[in-house]
């Protein structure tokens, strides 16, 4: 059966401690269709893989349209009631006319462990697996290994995967402020500062918005 990888900022792909709550993607392309167009139906697979980063979640499509000549106020009333309808730098990205796809999504859930992927998606914002092989070569856990970090308190820069980690047990929210992807870009920030000694580990780290990230530079706890 064929399912789908659809990437985007980590803080698109939001949600609470126990699920995700997406709820709905879009793809919006200028004088062309914005795939999956044509290729998806009810009840596919859709995994949600960060930029640069793992696979994280899973839904199901519960349903799509397709909008020919669509305008931004269109596709905002096609999404209402769903975190993206209030992203005003998202509206204000989109021309004035273009080839919408809205994907709507059901049955969404972490993963209890990220997937680094061995294929690249080379940029696009959506790929299409068509069929079972397909399947299975793109959704095959990249087995290259860890870095050895000789420093004891880890890198100083958090992976994807715990930064992941980090996010979902904070519940996509600003520790210190409670501001709330994704309308807020979120940070990891470590409580005891790096410089001061303090590792890289989750015990030690604690989702940030990036004011109070910024703000609270090496800061001692
Ligand atoms: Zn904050």
């Amino acid at each position: 059966m064929r399912e789908h990888i659809c990437i985007r900022n980590p803080e698109y792909v939001a949600g609470t401690n126990s699920k995700p709550e997406v709820g709905v993607f879009t793809q919006a392309r200028k004088n062309q269709r914005p795939s999956p167009w044509g290729k998806i139906s009810e009840g596919e697979t859709v995994w949600m893989k960060w930029s640069g980063g793992p696979v994280v979640a899973k839904a199901k499509v519960s349903g799509y349209r397709q909008i020919m000549n669509c305008t931004a106020s269109q596709l905002k009333s096609a999404v209402a009631g769903f975190a993206l309808h209030d992203l005003d730098d998202y509206w204000s990205s989109l021309s004035n006319e273009f080839n919408a796809l809205v994907i709507y999504l059901d049955n969404e859930e972490w993963l209890a462990s990220p997937i680094d992927l061995v294929g690249r998606s080379y940029g696009s914002s959506w790929v299409v697996l068509p069929d079972s092989d397909s399947v299975k070569r793109w959704m095959t856990e990249s087995k290259a290994p860890e870095k050895v970090v000789k420093d004891p308190r880890g890198l100083r820069t958090a992976r994807p995967k715990l930064r992941f980690e980090v996010f979902r047990r904070d519940s996509y929210k600003c520790q210190y402020c409670g501001r709330a992807a994704p309308e807020y870009p979120l940070h990891v920030d470590h409580i005891l500062p790096w410089s001061k000694g303090g590792e890289t580990v989750i015990k030690n780290l604690v989702t940030a918005c990036s004011e109070c990230n910024l703000g609270k530079s090496n800061r001692p706890a």
